[in-house]
């Protein structure tokens, strides 16, 4: 069992979707081990529709400061993988265009 969400909607009494969810999404958790957890709520804190940093921390107990943290580390990885994706077809062209230069060069002499 995880944490127990401590919102508006989980503090109500009797059952409610939002309650729910809330305490699957904290028993989903339990499963992670801790780097795992950060993982996954940095990339729901990325959807809006998922919940703010601040909700997110409410209903799991992580400070809002750890989910952002993690979100900037998976945004900051992907532009990095964007950078080497687009450096490694630049590179692969020249390759084609040196290769391209080579084979005219023979079929001229
Ligand atoms: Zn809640």
């Amino acid at each position: 069992m995880g944490h127990e969400c401590q919102c508006a909607a989980c503090r109500e009494p009797g059952a409610s979707i939002t309650r729910e969810k809330h305490a699957q999404l904290n028993t989903f958790l339990s499963g992670l081990d801790g780097e795992r957890q950060m993982q996954f709520l940095g990339l729901e804190s990325i959807n809006p529709a998922h919940g703010s940093d601040e909700e997110l921390a409410q209903i799991t107990g992580i400070s809002a400061a750890a989910i952002a943290k993690s979100r900037w580390q998976i945004q900051y990885r992907w532009l990095a993988d964007m950078r080497s994706a687009h450096w490694r077809q630049f590179v692969y062209r020249e390759n084609n265009h040196e290769n391209a230069k080579g084979r005219s060069h023979e079929k001229g002499t």
